[in-house]
C-alpha cells in the first residue's frame, strides 16, 4: 500500500475540471490498487455499473465471477467510498431515509470505506472501514423532509451516525499516516463478523450492548450492564423487560467470544 495520490492526480487531472469530482476519481483509483477485501485480503473489484450505493466488492474467490447489483449473491462484499479531505465528524450523510432501512432490513447495506486525505501532501491520511453488521437503526437519523419549495420535495434522507457504531465495527487500515498490518485488519474484519450475526432487530441489540460496553473498564459487572436501562429502553420501546434482555444480550457476547464471565455477576472485555 501506498499513501501518495499525487500520480494519480496527475493521471485524471486533464479530464475533470471540478475539485470535488477530480478528488472523488483520484480517491477511487488509489482505493481500487491499494485497498484489499477485509475478509479475504484479495484486491477490490470496481463495480463497472454506477451504482449511488456500491463502488466495490469481493466475491472471495479467484474466479472473476459477472454480476449485476440487482442480484447479489450472499457471499459477495460491499463496500461504498466516502472520501474528504477533513477528517470525519461524528456522522455521514446516507442516502433516502426509507430506501436505506429498506437495505438494512434486507441485509444489503454496504460497508464503509471512509477515507481522509491531505490536500496540500497529496496523501491518505486515515481510512477507517465501517463493518456492514455494525450499521443499525440506532445509527440512522432521519431528517426534515424537503420543503415544498425544494425541487425534490417531500424526499427525506438520513445520517449515519458513527458515534453509534460499536467500537469493533469502526476498524482502522491506515491510522494518521500508519497502515495497519492486514492480518490484524483481516482478523478484527472476521471477529465482529462472527458477534454481529442476526437480523437487523438481533444485531441492533447486539451492536448497542457493545456500545454500551465500550463506556465501561476491562472488567465490569452486571448492575454496571444495567445502567444503561434506561439507555436502551428508548432505543428499544417495545422491549418491556430491558433487564433480562440485558443479561440475554452479555450470554450472546460470552458465547461469540466478545466478552468472558469470570464468576456470576462479572464480566471481562475479550476484544
Ligand atoms: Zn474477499
Amino acid at each position: 500500500m501506498d499513501l501518495d495520490l499525487s500520480h494519480y492526480y496527475k493521471q485524471v487531472m486533464a479530464s475533470y475540471k471540478s475539485p470535488s469530482q477530480l478528488a472523488r476519481k483520484v480517491t477511487e483509483k488509489w482505493a481500487s490498487d491499494n485497498l484489499y477485501c477485509p475478509k479475504c485480503g484479495r484486491s477490490l473489484n470496481q463495480w463497472s455499473t454506477n451504482t449511488p450505493v456500491y463502488d466495490f466488492y469481493c466475491g472471495h474467490s479467484d474466479e472473476r465471477i459477472i454480476i449485476v447489483p440487482e442480484h447479489l449473491p450472499n457471499n459477495i462484499e460491499n463496500f461504498q467510498l466516502k472520501s474528504q479531505k477533513h477528517q470525519f465528524s461524528n456522522y455521514v450523510l446516507g442516502g433516502a431515509y426509507r430506501p436505506m432501512v429498506a437495505s438494512l432490513n434486507a441485509g444489503r447495506h454496504p460497508s464503509l470505506m471512509l477515507l481522509y486525505y491531505h490536500q496540500q501532501k497529496f496523501e491518505v491520511e486515515d481510512v477507517t472501514l465501517i463493518h456492514r453488521l455494525s450499521i443499525t437503526l440506532s445509527c440512522i437519523k432521519a431528517r426534515k423532509p424537503l420543503s415544498s419549495q425544494a425541487r425534490r420535495r417531500g424526499w427525506q434522507g438520513c445520517v449515519i451516525l458513527l458515534d453509534q457504531i460499536p467500537a469493533a465495527g469502526r476498524i482502522e487500515v491506515v491510522e494518521n499516516g500508519n497502515i495497519l498490518e492486514k492480518a490484524a485488519v483481516i482478523k478484527s474484519w472476521n471477529g465482529v463478523t462472527k458477534i454481529l450475526q442476526g437480523d437487523l432487530t438481533q444485531r441492533g441489540w447486539i451492536a448497542d450492548m457493545m456500545r454500551c460496553i465500550d463506556r465501561l473498564p476491562a472488567n465490569f459487572t452486571l448492575s454496571d450492564a444495567y445502567e444503561f436501562e434506561t439507555e436502551l429502553a428508548k432505543l428499544h420501546p417495545e422491549n418491556m423487560h430491558v433487564r433480562p434482555k440485558i443479561r440475554q444480550q452479555l450470554q450472546v457476547l460470552r458465547d461469540r467470544g466478545y466478552i468472558r464471565f469470570i464468576k456470576p455477576g462479572r464480566y471481562q472485555k475479550i476484544i
